[in-house]
């Protein structure tokens, strides 16, 4: 049975509307992506109680939470701006909604959390001394010691810097493992999403455009928006191959492009005379957008092209059809 289940979850604004049904495991990290104002915080706040659906139910392990106030959830959120107290010290923030078993000192168990976020020893600290990246890890060991039935994560990472948002998102990952707390993360960064997600959901527009793991979401795309959401690639309309009926496009990744000499040629899309528009070194390799037919391809390459044209092959099975 499903942990989470959002059964026909809609919320209705003047200018948007949020209407969604998917469910999560138990011990699952599930990733919502997708564009600014696709609905992803509306749906998390919906499912924290801060917000009521018009129609719809979230169950919570098997129990209806859809409109039981916020306070008789137990659900942790963890959301960009840390929304600590500034008035109390580290360990004060980790102890408020603490939950130890009988016997267990709350002491230990704060130095506990604080040791798994990294911060030994930060119990006296003020709030106000720390930074950004502390602030955040404080955050997460406050909401871990609430021991939720589930954690929310709303763009928890978005004020960092680059480096400490690839550090702190492995730490995400490694608490999920090690407390086996359920998560619901929302990031914009697609790259984060693959890092750390046992499931992808993509949203736009307030509806659910893909659900799957991240390799099925990046490899099998279900529809044009999920593929260019979640990477580099080319769509082709299928007119220019003839096929005036149908309004579907080939869809394919820059890597599954193949420029040498085939035999089979059967088994491949064949791209014949694309041109070479720009070739950029990445130290992997090179990235080549060629023209084929008024439509750019993006290819990667590990050798620099030696002419100003060229035919592409791409094997059946990387090539998906989708609208
Ligand atoms: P995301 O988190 O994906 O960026 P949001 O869920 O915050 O998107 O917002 C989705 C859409 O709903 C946006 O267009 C936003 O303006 C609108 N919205 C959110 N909350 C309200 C509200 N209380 N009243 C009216 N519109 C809202
Ligand atoms: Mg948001």
């Amino acid at each position: 049975m499903a942990y989470l289940e959002c059964k026909d979850l809609r919320r209705v604004h003047t200018q948007f509307s949020l209407d969604v049904s998917f469910s999560m495991d138990k011990g699952e990290l599930l990733c919502i992506i997708g564009p600014s104002g696709s609905g992803k915080s509306t749906l998390l706040s919906l499912i924290c109680g801060i917000d009521t659906p018009d129609s719809g139910t979230i169950l919570l392990d098997g129990k209806d939470i859809s409109r039981e106030p916020i306070q008789r959830r137990n659900i942790g959120m963890v959301f960009q701006d840390f929304s600590l107290f500034l008035s109390m010290d580290v360990a004060k923030n980790i102890q408020y909604g603490m939950k130890t078993e009988p016997g267990k000192d709350k002491a230990r168990e704060t130095e506990r959390l604080l040791e798994m976020v990294g911060l030994q020893g930060y119990g006296k600290r003020k709030v106000t001394e720390l930074s950004g990246g502390e602030a955040q890890r404080v955050a997460l060991a406050r909401a871990v010691a609430a021991k939720p039935q589930i954690l929310l994560l709303d763009e928890p990472l978005s004020a960092l810097d680059a480096p400490l948002r690839k550090r702190i998102r492995t730490m995400i990952r490694q608490i999920h493992d090690s407390t086996g707390i359920t998560m619901l993360y929302v990031t914009h960064d697609r790259e984060e999403a693959f890092a750390i997600a046992d499931r992808i959901m993509i949203m736009n527009g307030g509806t659910i455009e893909s659900i799957g793991t991240p390799e099925e979401i990046y490899h099998h795309p279900k529809n044009l928006f999920s593929a260019f959401f979640t990477g580099d690639g080319t769509g082709i309309p299928m007119s220019l191959f003839g096929d005036k009926t149908e309004k579907k496009y080939l869809f394919f990744r820059p890597e599954d492009i193949i420029f040498d000499e085939i035999s089979d040629q059967d088994k491949y899309v064949i791209l014949k005379n694309a041109e070479v528009f720009s070739v950029e070194y990445t130290g992997s390799g090179y990235v080549l957008k060629l023209n084929f037919k008024g439509y750019m391809v993006t290819a990667y390459s590990q050798r620099r092209p030696e002419s100003k044209t060229m035919d592409l092959a791409i094997p059946a099975e990387a090539v998906a059809t989708l609208s």
